[in-house]
């Protein structure tokens, strides 16, 4: 078994506060933002007369004694430094000289957020110390189980509140599930078609609420938009949910096209292009494999419509016309195909290459430590954060 698998997990938990706390935590976040704001304006200065760029330590000096004295903000100390480190991080992450400046107030108010350093909030009898007050939570997570790191509190476009606190999380025994290598080819009709034939058909969570949206538009209720909208996103997170938990713990291998999102949420099918999730499918694959002790990855696409999987020709259909045909036969071997399963067969065949290939290259590596393993005939595979796999996965 190998000994890099970490004994923990993180996680961030996002509970509710309450409510009655909003305008306080308002409050607080617009002096974020007024130490924001600040970075902003010594970063432009400091760029334009010496060019260079301040990392979020070189910001504290500035900082110092915000807090202490009569006019001073009622922020904690590491919320301060971690706004500026927040910022410094995402500056250099944009690749920009500043970054925009976050607004208080108006139509184009930022969405309150206050930033957190390990070791400021604490937890006892349901409650949430911060800042020099108690808050109340609905703590759907048992907050109390954990131990509880940096993080921050954040408001939605509905004026709630959250807290998002990062947390070690133990990891359940390692079983590995049992079952087959599965491939996974994500799309519009259907969602995912698997290699085993099935289909997740696409729940059409944004077109189905779209009549809706569009009578609240129009009457200009902003607030039954906004509830519409958290709908359509909880609809959306709780099925994916449900569906990658079915996934993880049935399959010891999954294999996941590597549709790019982004590039097709630009073209005519936009918005079922967002409204499938395929990214958060993929998040949510990825770390409910790693909590079962399955392998996921994910694996190039391109041509998996094309490829004949029995013959490996490139017999299938292609371009914007072959966009519609959805059953097809190989002309150099004659089987017939369903479009979308012979994708994900091909993304399944090409992940267990991509497998075979670096286990192949863990069991060289192994032999020149002249670790000879006498198991035999079982290859022992060294993967990152896995337990070894048994190769010669059934492929359906
Ligand atoms: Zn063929």
């Amino acid at each position: 078994m190998s000994s890099t698998v970490p004994s923990h997990s993180t996680r961030v938990l996002r509970v509710r506060v309450k409510d009655r706390h909003a305008v306080w935590l308002s409050q607080l976040s617009r002096e974020v933002n007024t130490v924001w704001n600040y970075c902003n304006d010594l970063q432009t200065r400091v760029f334009e007369r010496e060019r260079k760029f301040l990392t979020g330590f070189d910001f504290w000096p500035y900082l110092k004694g915000c807090t202490r004295g009569d006019d001073s903000l009622n922020l904690p100390v590491q919320t301060v430094q971690e706004t500026a480190e927040q910022y410094a991080r995402s500056r250099r992450q944009h690749k920009r000289v500043r970054l925009a400046w976050r607004k208080s107030k108006g139509v184009r108010r930022s969405l309150g957020w206050l930033p957190f350093k390990v070791r400021t909030i604490k937890y006892a009898h349901g409650q949430i110390y911060f800042a020099g007050k108690w808050l109340s939570v609905w703590d759907s997570w048992g907050l109390g189980e954990h131990e509880l790191r940096a993080g921050s509190f954040s408001e939605d476009s509905r004026g709630r509140w959250y807290l998002n606190v990062t947390v070690n999380m133990k990891r359940p025994p390692r079983v590995a599930p049992e079952g087959n290598a599965i491939g996974i080819d994500l799309g519009l009709k259907d969602l995912a078609v698997l290699s085993d034939g099935n289909k997740v058909e696409a729940e059409r969570f944004y077109r189905d609420l779209e009549p809706a949206l569009a009578t609240a538009q129009r009457a200009g209720k902003k607030r039954r938009v906004k509830a519409i909208h958290a709908k359509i996103a909880n609809r959306r997170q709780d099925f994916l949910h449900k569906l990658t938990t079915k996934l993880a713990s049935r399959h010891c291998v999954i294999c996941v096209g590597d549709v790019n999102a982004k590039a097709l949420a630009r073209g005519p099918h936009a918005k079922s292009v967002l409204d499938a999730g395929w990214s958060a499918m993929r998040t949510m694959l990825q770390y409910k494999c790693d909590d079962a002790g399955a392998w996921f990855l994910e694996v190039p696409e391109h041509g998996t419509t094309r490829m004949c999987n029995c013959c490996g020709a490139m017999s299938g259909p292609q371009g914007i016309a072959g966009l519609a045909v959805r059953q097809w036969a190989c002309v150099v071997c004659g089987v017939s195909h369903h479009r979308d399963t012979n994708a994900a067969r091909n993304i399944l065949a090409r992940g267990l290459a991509i497998f075979e290939e670096q286990f192949a290259a863990a069991g060289e590596a192994k032999a020149d430590e002249a670790v000879v393993n006498e198991i035999g005939r079982h290859a022992v595979p060294v993967g990152v954060g896995h337990d070894p796999l048994v190769v010669g996965i059934p492929v359906l």
